[in-house]
C-alpha cells in the first residue's frame, strides 16, 4: 500500500515538473518578468511596465517621493510561451488576453501579445497601483476604480474622448446619480431592455431604453471619462485627495466638496462640470 502511494506520488511529481513552465527572470525596479522563451518581448514587457508606473504614479497624484514596489515587493508578471498555455494554466475564458492576481500582486499575459502589452498591462497595473493608494477597506465605487484603470490605457484616450462626445452630442448620456448608484455587475448581457432616466442637453427630463450590452458600454465609457476630466480639468493632487476622502469613508458629496471646494459642493455640480467639458 505505502508503495504505491509512493509510486503515485512520484508519478504526479514528474508529471507536475513536465507541466510547469521552465521560467527565466529578468529584474527591473519595481517588477520581475518571469518568461520562458522570448526575452526581446520580456524586456520590452519590462521597459513598458516602467513607464506605465511613472505615468500612472504621476496621474494619480501619488505622493512624488514615496516609492513603492520595490525590493521584495516587486510586482511579478508571467508571460506565458503562447496563448494555450497561458489559457490552460490561468483557467481564463477563451477571450482573455492577460489577468492580474491582486492578493498575489501578479500579472499574467503572454509572448507577443499586443494587447497584453498596450491595454491589458496599465489596466491592471493601474488597479494594483490604486488599490495599494485606496486600501481594501473604503468603499472605493466601482467608476471610480474602473475608470482609473481605462484612464491608464493611454492610447484609447483619443478613441473614448470621441465617443464620450458622441454621446453627448445625441444626448445618451446616463446621470452621474445613475452612474453611481449602478451595480453594474447586475446587469444581463443579451435582450433585455433597460430603461433608466436622466437629462438631456438642455436639462430636461428624459428616458434612455438600453441594451444590456449597451448599458454596460456605456457604463465604462462615462467612468473612464469622468476620471479623465477631473484629472485633466483639476489636476492629480486633487484627485489623490478626493479618493482618499472616500478611503477614509467619507461620503461622495462631501469627498466632491473638500476635494474641489471651489467648483464642486455635490453630485449635480459634479454634473453640470462635466457636461460642459464635453461640450467644449
Ligand atoms: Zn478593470
Amino acid at each position: 500500500m505505502m508503495k504505491r502511494i509512493f509510486l503515485t506520488l512520484l508519478l504526479f511529481f514528474i508529471f507536475s515538473l513536465t507541466l510547469a513552465q521552465n521560467w527565466q527572470e529578468l529584474k527591473g525596479e519595481h517588477f520581475i518578468v518571469y518568461y520562458t522563451k522570448d526575452e526581446r518581448f520580456a524586456r520590452q514587457v519590462l521597459d513598458k511596465a516602467e513607464i506605465y508606473y511613472r505615468d500612472i504614479a504621476s496621474d494619480l497624484g501619488y505622493p512624488r517621493y514615496s516609492e513603492f514596489w520595490l525590493w521584495d515587493k516587486r510586482v511579478k508578471i508571467y508571460i506565458y510561451p503562447d496563448k494555450d498555455s497561458f489559457l490552460k494554466e490561468t483557467g481564463q475564458p477563451s477571450w482573455s488576453e492577460g489577468m492580474a492576481d491582486y492578493g498575489l500582486k501578479q500579472i499574467m499575459g503572454y509572448n507577443l501579445s499586443n494587447v497584453f502589452l498596450e491595454s491589458i498591462l496599465p489596466h491592471e497595473m493601474a488597479h494594483l497601483i490604486f488599490r495599494d493608494f485606496v486600501g481594501f477597506k473604503g468603499e472605493i465605487p466601482l467608476w471610480l476604480d474602473e475608470g482609473v484603470a481605462q484612464w491608464a490605457e493611454k492610447t484609447k484616450r483619443n478613441y473614448i474622448k470621441n465617443l464620450i462626445k458622441k454621446a453627448y452630442e445625441e444626448d445618451r448620456l446616463l446621470s452621474l446619480d445613475d452612474l453611481m448608484k449602478l451595480d453594474i455587475r447586475n446587469i444581463k448581457t443579451g435582450n433585455e431592455v433597460y430603461v433608466r432616466s436622466t437629462t438631456s442637453k438642455d436639462g430636461q427630463p428624459r428616458v434612455l431604453f438600453l441594451s444590456g450590452d449597451n448599458l454596460v458600454n456605456l457604463y465604462y465609457l462615462e467612468a473612464v471619462s469622468l476620471v479623465g476630466f477631473l484629472i485633466e480639468r483639476f489636476g492629480s493632487d486633487s484627485f489623490s485627495y478626493f479618493c482618499r476622502q472616500l478611503r477614509d469613508g467619507k461620503r461622495l458629496n462631501e469627498a466632491l466638496r473638500l476635494s474641489y471646494p471651489n467648483y464642486i459642493r455635490n453630485i449635480d455640480d459634479l454634473e453640470k462640470y462635466f457636461r460642459k467639458y464635453l461640450s467644449e
